[in-house]
């Protein structure tokens, strides 16, 4: 065996064996390596080069020295109705600790049918896969908490959807592939002993600081708040960006705090608070407006899953439960409001900032401007707008700022720093996938060239897309 710098853990696998099935990949006929990740392998402290030519472990022929697969059980509320999921098309290969002790979930999705596949073949098509890798990438560079993509590879197998496509696995990589959904699940058929376990495990995973001794409060409402807390500010995140999940089912949203299922989001063009990308989404429930909502209602889903562990009395575990999603709610306003600060270069604190802020959204909203290269351009000295209503707006923020010790050219730094020039854009995504299918993958390493530098100004990756009069739409279960 080559020492290609694998070191797998499986600490998962310690917990009860109701939270997983041991599930081996399918074997692809002809592995074929589409794009590996060279930065995230060195800093898993994987061997890049060796592993670049292996497409085999990503397609998921061949097993990484270590590697003890398990397919994850989870449930989920999908659009509000609970469903009974688990990795219907993923493998958890184990646990890589990094050189400097850090633990990373490693996992294929689309390397054939596992226990939890019900209805569904176990595959993924390339493009969705390299799309997923695309926006991934975009987020982490954007400093946006996301899994990550170490890799497509072409699995050499056909797979059916409307039309024959290329199959390929994606290598997901995540701090770690617990959900919300799975406390759901656990709490819906386990014992309350199992629902006890995982959310130990979480803490000894993702939040060691509550085992410290001294608090007055139970160590379960303390996890919960942290949970609430990581999706205060990554909901926060999204919003301030422009980021649409699309698909917020309580399955999609990690305990951990990170992005994670790249299936129907995108970034939203002019800003339209009721923007909906995703094609089922017909009543928009989660639209950009509503998404600090939905992480409120995902919240509370989990709550209700951890309530015998807040109290022994019901009505009282639920008054503390209430009182922890306001808590999540004064995060959310907290995060938001000191973001869109940093997007204005406010440095210092008004009552009326907060209306100073939804006058511009608004204005943005009623002229149909582009959220990302609005907020790119007042980071620049530029001349009052020709729309009066907009210049009205500039001449009021401009005397804002007058009303904080920092230069004009301070102002601009920060706000550089906080408006991204460059995301990605639908348009930009599809054009690289377009040319992906034929075989020609340079548009896309271009693109991800470009994303890898969000504050750097760069005229063709920033243009919106022309007006076609069709809303731009997205897919699940791809
Ligand atoms: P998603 O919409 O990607 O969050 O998927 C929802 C659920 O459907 C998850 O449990 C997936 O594992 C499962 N799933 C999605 N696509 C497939 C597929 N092609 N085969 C089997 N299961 C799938
Ligand atoms: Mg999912």
């Amino acid at each position: 065996m080559q020492n290609e710098g694998w070191n797998l853990e499986h600490s998962y696998k310690e917990l009860p064996e109701v939270f997983y099935r041991n599930q081996n990949p399918e074997i692809a006929p002809a592995p074929q390596m589409i794009i590996f990740n060279h930065n995230l392998a060195e800093s898993l402290g994987l061997d890049s080069s060796k592993l670049e030519s292996r497409p085999e472990i990503f397609a998921g022929s061949a097993l990484p020295h270590g590697a003890m697969p398990i397919s994850q059980a989870y449930a989920g509320f999908q659009f509000g109705h609970f469903a009974m999921l688990g990795d219907g098309r993923a493998v958890l290969l184990g646990e890589q600790i990094t050189p400097d002790g850090n633990r990373f979930d490693i996992q294929l999705k689309g390397s054939g049918p596992t226990h939890f596949s019900q209805n569904g073949d176990g595959y993924a098509a390339l493009l969705p896969m390299l799309r997923e890798y695309i926006i991934s990438e975009a987020m982490y560079y954007l400093g946006i908490p996301t899994t990550r993509s170490l890799a497509v590879a072409l699995t050499g197998k056909n797979v059916l959807r409307e039309t024959v496509l290329k199959g390929a696995v994606l290598t997901r990589v995540a701090s770690s592939h617990i959900r919300v959904g799975t406390f759901d699940y656990i709490s819906s058929f386990g014992k309350m002993e199992n629902t006890h376990n995982l959310a130990d495990y979480c803490i000894w995973r993702h939040f060691p600081e509550l085992e410290k001794a001294g608090h007055k409060d139970n160590k379960y409402i303390r996890f919960f708040r942290a949970v609430a807390k990581r999706q205060a500010s990554l909901i926060a995140k999204w919003q301030l960006v422009g980021f649409i999940h699309g698909v917020m089912n309580t399955d999609n949203m990690a305990i951990s705090g990170e992005t994670i299922d790249y299936g129907p989001c995108a970034f939203m063009n002019s800003y339209d608070p009721d923007t909906v990308f995703s094609s089922i989404d017909k009543m928009g429930r989660y639209s950009y407006n509503n998404q600090p909502k939905i992480g409120a209602w995902n919240l509370s889903r989990l709550a209700e899953a951890l309530l015998p562990l807040f109290h022994e009395e019901e009505n009282k575990a639920i008054e503390l439960a209430n009182k922890e999603i306001e808590y999540y709610w004064e995060c959310y306003n907290k995060n938001w409001l000191s973001g869109m600060r940093a997007k204005l270069g406010i440095t210092n604190e008004e009552t009326e900032d907060t209306s100073l802020i939804t006058e511009l959204l608004e204005l943005m909203w009623a002229h149909k401007l582009d959220y990302t290269n609005t907020f790119r351009a007042l980071s620049y000295p530029i001349p009052l707008s020709e729309i009066p209503d907009f210049s009205a707006w500039q001449t009021k923020w401009q005397s804002r700022l007058s009303r904080q010790p920092q230069s004009q050219n301070d102002v601009s730094d920060i706000m550089q720093k906080h408006n991204p020039a460059i995301i990605p854009r639908n348009h930009r995504v599809e054009e690289a996938l377009a040319a992906a299918e034929n075989e020609d993958f340079t548009i896309m390493h271009k693109l991800l060239a470009a994303l890898s530098k969000p504050y750097e100004d760069c005229k063709i990756y920033s243009q919106p897309p022309e007006p076609t009069g069709c809303k731009y739409k997205t897919f699940c279960g791809t």
